[in-house]
């Protein structure tokens, strides 16, 4: 069986989360988990850290998993929060590690932020600096749980409705580098550059296409075009930029936790048959063992 065909069978998973982000299980169970579903080859792509991927590539190795270092990175374009994917990075590569220590300096910053606008509002301050005291990469989504373990809020999403969205009671504009820049940080590690789920900016199709054209423009690579969550027509309108733009196609679960099933690690619709996989890059000819 060749890359391809496992893509298109869905055993092939290059985005996920580990508690390093805003995941919540440890490298190690998540690749467990991957196992015992089958994913045959896996990258760990953690908010803004690779601090993950020691751990999850000595996990994959003893469960003979193929492995990829990988990374997820903030950026914008326009106004709109941008996610770009690395793929295949070299972890301790001097590009990487500014861009990362750069964002989580601007992750903790703007949690405070966040935090203080929160316990202004009558949210008691403990938990929620209980929940933050230990995170290198904070995201709203560590406030929201702390939220919701405090009470005051139903779920994580009713924690995003009543706070934390945009233009939310505590939301704080986040001032997040450029694409070219996060582009820029994945190519100069020695990885290979993916756009995040284009089906989730709010942006209208010229303008997805405008900053699809310019990631290309900067040295990007791929485009995931089969996520979890994906509609096929979704999933379609992903292909058709992928093509439009000679960018390889990516997929991944974007898995999270156990807890969210709309987001199920190694399961999303199959790659279509008009995007060349950018899995063929990445591992060279040989197939994922197993
Ligand atoms: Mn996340
Ligand atoms: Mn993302
Ligand atoms: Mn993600």
């Amino acid at each position: 069986m060749t890359d391809l065909d496992a893509a298109r069978e869905g055993r092939i998973d290059l985005h996920c989360h580990s508690h390093h982000s805003d995941g919540v299980l440890s490298p190690e169970a998540l690749v467990a988990l991957a196992a015992a579903r089958g994913v045959r080859l896996l990258a760990l792509t953690d908010h803004d850290s690779t601090a993950g991927c020691d751990e999850a590539g000595a996990a994959a190795a003893a469960r003979g998993i193929r492995f990829l270092t990988g990374v997820e990175l903030t950026a914008r374009w326009q106004s709109e929060e941008i996610h770009i994917v690395g793929l295949r990075v070299q972890t301790e590569a001097a590009s990487l590690r500014h861009y990362c220590g750069a964002l989580q300096a601007l992750r903790r910053d703007r949690v405070e932020q966040m935090t203080r606008k929160l316990v202004a509002l009558g949210v008691p301050d403990e938990p929620l600096r209980a929940q933050l005291r230990t995170m290198r990469s904070p995201t709203r989504t560590h406030l929201a749980r702390a939220l919701v373990a405090a009470g005051r809020a139903p779920s994580v999403q009713g924690a995003f409705d009543r706070y934390l969205g945009r233009g939310g009671p505590a939301w704080c504009e986040a001032h997040w580098p450029g694409v070219e820049s996060a582009v820029a940080a994945i190519v100069a590690s020695g990885g290979v550059a993916v756009l995040a789920h284009p089906h989730r900016y709010r942006l209208g199709k010229p303008s997805l296409s405008a900053l699809t054209g310019a990631f290309r423009e900067a040295g990007g690579a791929g485009i995931e075009v089969s996520m979890a969550g994906m509609s096929p027509a979704q999933s379609a309108a992903a292909a058709r930029l992928a093509r439009r733009h000679a960018l390889e196609g990516s997929v991944g679960s974007d898995f999270h936790e156990p807890g969210l099933p709309w987001r199920p690690l190694g399961r999303f619709v199959k790659l279509p048959e008009a995007v060349h996989p950018i899995t063929d890059r990445l591992t060279g000819a040989s197939a994922p063992p197993g």
